[in-house]
Formats: structure tokens, sequence, C-alpha cells
């Protein structure tokens, strides 16, 4: 079942109808040929999908597709995760690492993105838009509900801060911790619990970084004897916690 997102304006629920408008209206009609009958997820990315069935698909006009439907069921929070896990990441040198970084971390499951720049990026920027159409294309991939929040870049500092403050948890990978201290040991066991993982970017993390990280309260872990490359180590931290989640949640 395909997924397509849906204006929060363009839900009746009194009706029971939610109509595809714009590119997700093209890209269901023209494109995937969805028609009368057939069944779609819609997410609002604001916390809610719904199962609908397409009632009337069509180009009313030379640009304008529609693909009006009615709601099946409403589901709240669908495939999102009770475990909150936001993931710090070292702008990498190459666009295109932070890209797969995004995108696998919001199939995951990850709630927030927080791109720093540190002594050892290149870059102390990011390019929002084209990062938000990859978490808003993992999201339809992943049939979410709602989408990760991206930050803008900001220093380590920060963005260890605003964690604190937060009440999260706060790890910090590094290839240099004892490979005994393995992030799955350092993860709360509350199924509601608030992580914050931290990943360098490809030059990785001094010394001092991972001190200021200290004082913040951050645990430093390992993700094993093995040296990784920053998106590796980023997909591994989070499908850790994320699994671990899973875990506590089945139970
Ligand atoms: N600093 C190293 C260097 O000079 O090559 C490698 C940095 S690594 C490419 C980028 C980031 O991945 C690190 O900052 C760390 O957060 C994470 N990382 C890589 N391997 C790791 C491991 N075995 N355990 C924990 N974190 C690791």
């Amino acid at each position: 079942m395909e997924c397509f997102i849906v204006e929060e304006s363009d839900i009746d629920q009194v009706a029971g109808t939610l109509t595809l408008r714009g590119d997700e209206a093209r890209h269901a009609v023209r494109v995937l040929r969805i028609s009368e009958g057939e069944h779609l997820v819609a997410t609002t990315l604001r916390g809610t999908c719904y199962k609908a069935i397409c009632q009337k698909s069509g180009q009313p006009s030379k640009n304008e597709w529609v693909c009006e439907c009615t709601i099946d069921e409403m589901l709240p929070e669908h495939n999102e995760s009770r475990t909150d896990v936001r993931l710090i990441q070292g702008i990498t040198q190459q666009q295109s690492k932070l890209e797969e970084i995004v995108e696998k971390a919001t199939e995951m499951g990850i709630a927030s993105i927080s791109p720093i720049f540190t002594k050892r990026t290149e870059k102390r920027t990011i390019t929002r838009e084209r990062l938000e159409r990859i978490i808003r294309s993992g999201c339809k991939q992943s049939h979410r509900a709602r989408m990760p929040v991206l930050s803008d870049a900001m220093s380590l500092e920060e963005s260890l801060d605003r964690s604190r403050s937060e009440g999260r948890s706060i790890v910090i990978l590094h290839e240099s911790a004892p490979w005994s201290d393995a992030l799955a040991k350092f993860l709360p066991k509350d199924r509601a619990a608030k992580v914050t993982l931290i990943v360098g970017p490809e030059g990785g993390f001094d010394e001092g970084e991972v001190l200021l990280a200290r004082k913040f309260g951050a645990i430093v872990a390992s993700l094993g004897p093995r040296r990784l490359r920053a998106e590796t180590a980023a997909i591994m931290a989070v499908s850790v916690t994320m699994g671990l989640s899973q875990l506590l949640n089945a139970n």
C-alpha cells in the first residue's frame, strides 16, 4: 500500500473524506495510477496517518491533479516510536553522507536530527530544503505519522545544552571508547526514554570535544573495536537504539 502526504486542510473528519492534491496527487494518479477502489495510506506528517480508499482520481485541469478518498481508519502516531531518539550528527564533508544518514535515521524512526559543526567539520551549514525533502520521502517510505524535526546547524556545545535542558540521556559515540563500553549497555531501559546520540564527522571528535560532552553529562560509548565511517556509525547507533526500544515495547 502506497503512502502519500495530505494537508490537514484537505481532511474532512465529519464527512470522513480526504483529498490528495499537488505533487502528491500527481504522483498517486499519474505515476502510480491509483484508481477508484484502491487502498492507500495518507500521512499528515504531524502525528496522524489515515487508511483511505480512493473514490475519484483525475486531472481537472492541465496542471491540477486530485485524488478524492474516503477515510477507512484514523491512525494516530502510526509507526512512531515511544522512545524519543535524537541524533546529533557532525556535518560530513560529503553532503551525500549526511543525506544517507538522514534518510536511514528517518526510516528507522528518529524523532529529531541536529547537524553540528565541530573542530573537524569542513562545513558549518546544511542544505535544509534538500534534507527536508529526503526526510519527507523517508516518512512516506516508512508510513510514518510524524516528520522528524531537523534543526539548523549549531555548535556541539549548543546541542549538548539543549539535550541536557530537556533531561535527555546523552551518549557520545567515540572510536577510542573501550569496546566493552557498548552503546546498548548505556541505553535507558525505559520505554518512553529520551535519548540523544552524538556521532562525529569524518575526522571524528577531538579529546576536548569528548571532555565537553562529558561535562554535559554524556556517556562515552563504543560501537565495537572496528573504526567505522561516520555514516556507518550513525546508522548503527540509531539502529541499536531503535532495536532496543522495539524489544522494550514488544514485551
Ligand atoms: N577519528 C577517527 C579518524 O581519525 O579516522 C574516525 C572518526 S569516524 C570516521 C567518525 C565518527 O564515527 C566518530 O566521531 C565516532 O562518533 C563514530 N565512530 C566510528 N567508529 C566508532 C566505534 N568503533 N565506536 C564508536 N564510535 C565510532
